[in-house]
């Protein structure tokens, strides 16, 4: 995949919206050795503003909706969603359990889903990566 503008210098926000926290396990394993996505210039960043990807687990629970709605408001464009997981893209075990939404990715109209309960580390890379594809197309 040739290298964009942004797939050098991804900077993510993670959002936890009900997961089970299988999903954040394997997200960590991107910062191990193995995978070391600080070698491809990406970052977790603590603010949406300075986001570029805005990550989502989880089917959305209901006390993290308006929290995550604000957050997503907060970003500044062009900044692109990914819907991690299952759970997330309306396809997990969660989906529609008790309080529990459809999927946040739904919900906040991901433009990208890694499916998979959990994904693993290198699908997650394989969606960042196409995410970094489609954020350069929308500041072209
Ligand atoms: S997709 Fe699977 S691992 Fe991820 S939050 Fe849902 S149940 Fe947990």
């Amino acid at each position: 995949m040739s290298a964009g503008k942004f797939a050098r210098s991804l900077g993510i926000r993670h959002l936890v919206c009900g997961s089970c926290n299988g999903c954040e396990l394997e997200m960590n394993a991107l910062a191990a050795p193995q995978y070391d996505i600080s070698q491809e210039g990406w970052s977790v960043v603590a603010s949406p503003r300075h986001a570029d990807i805005i990550t989502v687990t989880g089917p959305m629970s209901g006390a993290m909706r308006l929290a995550a709605q604000r957050t997503i408001e907060a970003a500044t464009e062009p900044v692109v969603i990914v819907a991690v997981g299952d759970c997330a893209t309306g396809e997990g075990v969660w989906c529609g359990a008790g309080s529990a939404g459809e999927g946040a990715g739904k919900e906040l109209q991901a433009s990208i889903g890694i499916p998979g309960c959990p994904p693993s580390p290198d699908a997650l890379r394989e969606g960042l990566r196409a995410a970094a594809t489609l954020l350069d197309g929308r500041n072209s």
